[in-house]
């Protein structure tokens, strides 16, 4: 097992934290606050090889592996002071890791050019009526022609407003039981139909809204993976995507951390800084154990994709339910620490905790992140507990 970045990736890192707060940090205050997404700079870092690091050379990549990716997103994500863009950047990078992981090579060679150069994916499972019973989803297609027609609504997708690609997962019901099928549609596709920016309480700089399919002709070389196999495919994409949180939350609290840091050496109260009673002490302590285990749960998640470890799946859980919930917990106590100051709006403080609360929901919530770690200890644990006793005869006293 390989943790950590080679030389290579240690630029990678720095070079991307480097244009993140460049050319994200100085506006995501102003974007967050009219809530916009900023196309632009989408397209810069693109211009800047972003996403290229781990594609093989024969889609256009340079060939790294997801370790080359990470590096660079955690650059990224350490230096842009912009959650949103970087949650946009997470909805981004699963649905390209979905077409190395599972696409044919025909599928790579038409869609990973575009997607590395600037257009815009997104990855959408939730429908209006849930998002957490992932196999109750009701978008269904038909056997038409050579493909299919794939009807069905959407709800709370990133990047739908602005996507140009969207892995829709839906169903083929005449297959019978097993019929979860993971779909690619283009949005301009007759029939596609993408709604506008959602005002959500956080992550306000990610543009998420609504996708309608009214009888979308999706061609059968558009099915990834196989036809009914759609959620062992999903479950890799889910892996990927909660590691890719726990990086998140990592770098967040880094820099949640900084700013606490400060705070408690220059606020002063009973005479000596706030940094000097125990119970300030305290949270600085759960903020840094936070930063540590997500970021180390989430190399030991990708670790565990790249070696086809079975735990990967519950490993990516424990990360993602480490990160959000840890995340949550700093992010409140950041505004204590701050006191009035942190619940101020025109300060640079309660935005931690309105991006944080979205952590807990978006990619699974916490409660399926509970479900599935149970699940795999059930799972991998032999039956030794005796049968239950029988319940004695009620008194008849
Ligand atoms: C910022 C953001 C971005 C998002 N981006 C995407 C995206 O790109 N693609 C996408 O597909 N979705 C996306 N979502 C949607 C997200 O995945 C769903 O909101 C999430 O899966 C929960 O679904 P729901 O909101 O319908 O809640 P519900 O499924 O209705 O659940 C409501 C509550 O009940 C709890 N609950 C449900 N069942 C159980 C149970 N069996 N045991 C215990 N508790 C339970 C849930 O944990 C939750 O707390 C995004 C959400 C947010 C906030």
């Amino acid at each position: 097992m390989r943790l950590g970045w080679n030389p290579h990736q240690e630029r990678r890192r720095e070079h991307f934290r480097s244009f993140a707060a460049t050319a994200i940090a100085p506006g995501s205050a102003a974007r967050d606050r009219e809530g916009t997404f900023d196309g632009q700079i989408w397209k810069e870092l693109a211009a800047d090889n972003f996403w290229t690091g781990h594609i093989p050379r024969c889609y256009g990549g340079e060939g790294g592996d997801m370790w080359d990716f990470l590096a660079g997103f955690e650059g990224l994500a350490l230096g842009a002071d912009d959650c949103g863009f970087v949650l946009s950047a997470v909805a981004h990078a699963g649905l390209i890791q979905v077409l190395l992981d599972h696409g044919t090579p025909e599928q790579r060679g038409d869609l990973l050019p575009g997607l590395v150069s600037g257009e815009i994916g997104a990855t959408a499972a939730t429908e209006p009526a849930g998002g957490s019973h992932v196999a109750a989803i009701a978008t269904s297609a038909v056997a038409a022609g050579d493909g299919y027609l794939l009807s069905g609504h959407k709800a709370h997708i990133t990047n739908a407003p602005v996507a140009d690609t969207i892995l829709i997962v839906g169903r083929v019901p005449e297959l019978g039981k097993r019929d979860i099928t993971l779909f690619i549609v283009d949005a301009a596709d007759h029939g596609v139909t993408t709604g506008q920016p959602e005002d959500l309480l956080g992550q306000r700089t990610s543009p998420t809204g609504s996708i309608s399919l009214d009888h979308v002709t999706v061609p059968a070389d558009r099915v990834i993976g196989a036809v009914g196999d759609g959620l062992t495919t999903l479950y890799s994409f889910l892996a990927f995507d909660r590691l890719m949180y726990g990086i998140v939350a990592a770098t967040q609290l880094e820099a949640m951390i900084a700013h606490a840091m400060h705070r408690v050496q220059t606020r002063w109260t009973f005479g000596v800084p706030i940094g000097e009673h125990q119970l300030i002490q305290d949270k600085l302590v759960d903020m840094k154990v936070t930063m540590e285990s997500s970021r180390w749960l989430a190399y030991s998640t990708a670790a565990a994709l790249i070696d086809h470890d079975p735990d990967f799946s519950a490993r990516a859980s424990c990360t993602k339910l480490t990160a959000s919930e840890g995340l949550v917990r700093a992010a409140t106590e950041l505004i204590q620490i701050f006191g009035h100051t942190g619940y101020d709006r025109a300060g640079v403080i309660e935005r931690y905790l309105r991006d944080a609360v979205a952590v807990r929901i978006a990619g699974g919530t916490t409660e399926m992140q509970k479900k599935n770690v149970f699940k795999s200890l059930r799972d991998s644990t032999p039956l030794a507990v005796p049968a239950r006793p029988a319940v004695p005869a009620a008194n008849p006293a």
